[in-house]
């Protein structure tokens, strides 16, 4: 692939000409400097509006100004069935079966219920295995469960840490621990792709783990979902949760998601919090005692549908529908290596990619470490028209997303840092 790679526009120009995908770029809307998109690599922190989202919410604002409590059942969309529709394509993106996936809550809100399911400390087995340097959300949720069945987070968590001078978690290492651990290992919970340096997990492999020494999986996918492929019911992954507004597109502090599999999610005996949306349809309304958990993940689901939080949502998972994540992957894998490329020729600028250099173990960002003056570097990147993101201490993350970055996006970063 890099060998057939140009650092000119011309060839950036001509790529996008080919890329099967480029028409998704004229629906989404990018903030603009000095008059022109800027050049936007922070889809992995916040994804851009998709110029439907104001059309489908006007037509909800609509219904319910029209119909009020009726809007329910009335609604073009009906609210009472109104999350359902999510189900086909998200099933698709997180390699599910429909009954596997429900949309709901927030993400951490999403971990703690998935949590007081598959953490349920006894007989000896109360340790969790996490990646190190996870991100911080995760690392409170964690801490807190553990504490609240009185082990100490010291003792229960178990971190699993790049070696020494390394930036990268060995996948041995993560297998190793694990076969440690052993009985006394209730839960693995890693992030499918690491936040701060891009590294994708080999899920598969962490969750047989797990398995083997009678552990549950879960995956934060926060930095995965609608970024790499997954196939979590073959995988055999437990449960998992994301964010939907990173590379979902579907707005600040929209609705989040969860994915249970079957084996527990029609598994009335296994415990989740309840409440009247959870509960069986048939039932719902005959306002009786006794809660009945209805099929699949729907059934960790407390209240009704938030319609508002979910419109945004919709219009992307329908984007996500029609491009398929085949070929945003197969976009994404070249798009990305574009940019590495592009950053190798900029040798007198000192920084190191740490994001792995296999287009197997990563997704759409490059981490970028800086060993001095990066603060000031990003700065003039952002007054150059360019959004990517600060991490402390000192990386720059970037990503080219898939969906409506370019070649040329990419060009234009590297011009830009080539001037400064
Ligand atoms: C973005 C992100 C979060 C954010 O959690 P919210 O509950 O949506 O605020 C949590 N964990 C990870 C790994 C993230 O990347």
């Amino acid at each position: 692939m890099q060998s057939t790679f140009k650092a000119t526009l011309e060839y950036a120009q001509t790529q996008d000409h080919l890329d099967v995908l480029h028409s998704f770029r004229e629906r989404f809307l990018f903030p603009q400097h000095n008059g022109k998109n800027t050049v936007y690599f922070c889809g992995n922190s916040l994804g851009l509006q998709s110029n439907a989202v104001k059309y489908l919410m006007d037509c909800e604002l609509a219904d319910w100004a029209k119909y009020g409590v009726e809007g329910h059942f009335e609604a073009r969309s009906p609210w009472f069935s109104y999350h359902q529709q999510f189900s086909e394509n998200l099933a698709k993106i997180v390699g599910a079966h429909k009954d596997e996936v429900v949309v709901m809550n927030t993400l951490t809100v999403n971990l703690h219920l998935l949590l007081l399911s598959f953490y349920r400390p006894k007989n000896g087995r109360y340790k969790i295995i996490m990646e190190a340097g996870a991100f911080p959300s995760d690392q409170y949720a964690i801490e807190t469960q553990v504490r609240m069945y009185g082990y100490n987070p010291d003792d229960a968590i178990i971190e699993i840490a790049p070696r020494a001078g390394e930036h990268l978690i060995a996948e041995e290492d993560i297998q190793k621990a694990i076969a440690d651990a052993g009985d006394s290992l209730a839960v693995v919970l890693f992030g499918g792709v690491n936040y701060y340096t891009g590294q994708l997990f080999d899920m598969k492999a962490i969750c047989q783990a797990a398995h083997q020494v009678g552990a549950y999986c879960g995956f934060d996918l926060a930095h995965a979902v609608g970024n790499v492929p997954m196939q979590l019911h073959d995988w055999d992954v437990d449960f998992a949760c994301w964010c939907s507004y990173k590379y979902l597109n579907s707005g600040p502090g929209a609705v989040g998601g969860a994915y249970v599999h079957e084996r527990h999610g029609n598994n009335p005996d296994v415990f989740r919090l309840a409440g009247w949306w959870g509960n069986d349809e048939s039932t719902r309304f005959k306002m009786k005692k006794g809660f009945i958990p209805q099929k699949g993940a729907a059934s960790w689901q407390m209240s009704n549908a938030p319609i508002f939080n979910m419109v945004a949502h919709r219009a992307s998972l329908d984007l996500f529908a029609k491009a398929g994540m085949k070929a945003l992957r197969e976009k994404s894998v070249r798009m990305t290596a574009y940019l590495e490329f592009l950053l190798l020729q900029l040798s007198h600028l000192s920084f190191t990619i740490i994001t792995p250099k296999e287009t197997e173990k990563r997704g759409a960002q490059l981490s970028l470490l800086f060993d001095a003056r990066g603060r000031e570097l990003f700065k003039a990147l952002t007054d150059n028209g360019v959004i990517a993101d600060w991490r402390e201490p000192n990386v720059i993350r970037i990503a080219p997303v898939p969906m409506y970055n370019n070649f040329e996006d990419c060009y234009r970063f590297y011009e830009i840092l080539a001037n400064i």
